[in-house]
């Protein structure tokens, strides 16, 4: 079988990172980074693109629709792409992407690692190969592929800052795994349905208010000059009564306004609790099951 043809788009994060006498910063290019991978030519084919080079910390929604546009650009070119991102926001962009790049029939792997590559104990050089397996193993559709999971793209949460299992799939089963040998196991392939499509208008004009207890109900009426509000609110949702003035407010001056939860995992249920059915009535909608960066996603995309 002839090897995959992949395009690798490497953005900085700690994989990438050396130690500057400032701190960590990204310094390793693509073509650096596969050097450290001596069996990467055994897996796949690979060129590579880097076309900004960032802790992911300092990533924008511009940064990620060029990511798209360079897949859009050489979508035909390749068999797959994969994506070496900072930890810190990589499930902000697999859920972008996973919504930009819809009905795909080719895989779009993001990755990373907690340590840099070539250091003692990284998971960098395991992390970059499996998203090259996982391209080889048929994959299709957008996936995180950390620590031997796969994690599809609008799931992809990370969960800790220190260790190397940094990463769950929230609300939805693995869709696969690696093994520390490297086979790949695939349990769910996203079906292939009709033409790929790119999304490219891509909406900004929101904002995400967590809540906490007390918080100080004037914040709300600063809140109206965008399009797009997102409480995060408690376990299955809900505004609480104090702020519910204001919030109606904010409704009626044409701010959607939109209920998730800070609880981890499960779904926002706005018929369970009276403060939820009153956050209903007064016209907010409820983001049931989907993670925050996934409901981000599917707003700057138009999709709710
Ligand atoms: N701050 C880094 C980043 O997100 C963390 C990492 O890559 O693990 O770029």
């Amino acid at each position: 079988m002839s090897l995959k043809h992949v395009l690798m788009i490497a953005t900085g994060g700690t994989l990438a990172c050396r130690e500057t006498g400032r701190g960590l910063a990204p310094s390793l290019t693509g073509e650096q980074l596969i050097e450290f991978l001596p069996e990467l030519p055994k897996i796949c084919k690979v060129v590579v693109e880097n076309p900004f080079s960032i802790d992911s910390t300092d990533i924008t929604t511009a940064d990620r629709v060029k990511l798209a546009g360079i897949i859009r650009e050489n979508y035909d070119l390749y068999d797959g792409f994969v994506i070496a991102h900072g930890t810190d926001t990589l499930g902000y962009t697999s859920a972008l992407l996973y919504h930009m790049l819809r009905n795909l029939n080719k895989p779009v792997i993001l990755t990373g690692a907690q340590k840099p590559i070539g250091v003692p104990g990284s998971d960098a050089e395991r992390n970059l190969l499996d998203a090259f397996r996982v391209i080889r193993a048929g994959y299709v559709g957008v996936a995180a592929v950390l620590h031997g999971q796969i994690i599809r793209g609008n799931h992809v949460v990370k969960v800790d800052c220190e260790s190397m299992n940094a990463f769950r799939s929230i609300n939805a089963p693995l869709a696969g795994t690696i093994d520390r040998e490297g086979n790949v196991r695939l349990d769910i392939v996203p079906k292939l349905g009709g033409e790929p499509e790119f999304v490219e208008d891509i909406d900004s004009d929101f904002v995400l208010l967590k809540l906490v207890p007390d918080l100080d109900p004037s914040i709300i009426t600063f809140l109206t000059r965008y399009k797009k509000v997102i409480i995060e609110g408690y376990g299955s949702g809900g505004i609480p009564i104090r702020l519910e003035k204001v919030v109606q407010k904010l409704i009626h001056s044409g701010t959607k306004v939109y209920v998730t939860t800070q609880c981890l995992s499960g779904s926002v249920n706005l018929d369970k609790y009276e403060v939820g059915k009153r956050a209903e009535a007064m016209g907010a909608v409820s983001l049931g099951h989907r993670t925050i960066e996934d409901a981000i996603a599917a707003i700057q995309c138009g999709e709710i």
